[in-house]
């Protein structure tokens, strides 16, 4: 079998090593909720608008409010430029978001209601998806939207033979074997552990992913400590 060339993160991270990470609440005072969350160089800003009255009446569902999430990247948040609007991607991206969100947003007590999510990412280096639900969960507890539990996102993948969080894009982009990295965004619960998300684009053995999901939840423990203490602190950036 060929030899692992990936032993050492070009960064010198471990390989279970988050990059450094910064969270803060409330940085919208005009928004109902807002918070940032960054790691390493990616950056991601989610404001919350509502509940309020969701038009056209149609839409509107008389159990429940329900959740919408726009997520864009800035045009200038990655090297070449990104043309400005949605795009397949972040069409996907807003999806995928909504329902890791929804699964533990409730909205029962807020009949006919939209509570609306924006979710922009001024700087990409990789794990923005993940860094924009990291953000939109902290926004949505500052908005005082019920959830049943929180939730934190990490990126978790294989870089040749090695397992590793939280890959940056150089990382991202590194070949093994003909193919590329395998990146696997996963979201999880902060009580039940349950996973709210999970997406894997390229290949993984089944040993091994389960040791990748291990890896995810016990970043996640490290990130809703982040989030938590951003919550704390929310009084001091108002
Ligand atoms: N990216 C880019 N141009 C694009 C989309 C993405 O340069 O149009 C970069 C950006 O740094 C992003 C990374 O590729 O963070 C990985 O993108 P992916 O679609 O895997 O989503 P993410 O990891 O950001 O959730």
């Amino acid at each position: 079998m060929a030899e692992n060339i990936y032993t050492k993160r070009y960064s010198e991270r471990a390989m279970d090593e988050v990059r450094p990470m910064i969270a803060k609440v409330g940085v919208v005072p005009s928004a109902d909720g807002s918070a940032i969350f960054e790691t390493g160089k990616t950056k991601a800003i989610a404001v919350v608008r509502g509940p309020r009255t969701l038009h056209p009446q149609h839409m509107q569902n008389a159990q429940t409010g329900i959740l919408r999430v726009n997520y864009g990247m800035m045009p200038f948040s990655v090297e070449d430029r990104i043309r400005p609007g949605p795009n397949r991607r972040s069409e996907e991206i807003s999806k995928v978001t909504e329902w890791a969100l929804s699964s533990v947003v409730d909205l029962s007590g807020f009949p006919n209601t939209v509570v609306d999510v924006f979710i922009q990412i001024p700087q990409a280096d990789a794990g923005t998806r993940v860094a924009g639900i990291n953000a939109a969960a902290m926004a949505l507890a500052h908005a005082g939207i019920p959830m049943k539990e929180m939730v934190s996102a990490i990126g978790v993948g294989k870089i040749d033979k090695s397992l590793v969080v939280d890959l940056d894009k150089y990382e991202d982009s590194l070949f093994h074997d003909g193919e590329g990295s395998t990146d696997i965004p996963v979201v999880v619960t902060s009580r039940t552990k349950e996973i709210a998300l999970l997406q894997l684009d390229g290949k993984i053995s089944i040993p091994e992913f389960k040791e990748t999901i291990e890896m995810a939840k016990k970043s996640c423990e490290k990130i809703l400590e982040v989030q938590m203490n951003a919550l704390k602190e929310v009084g001091k950036n108002e």
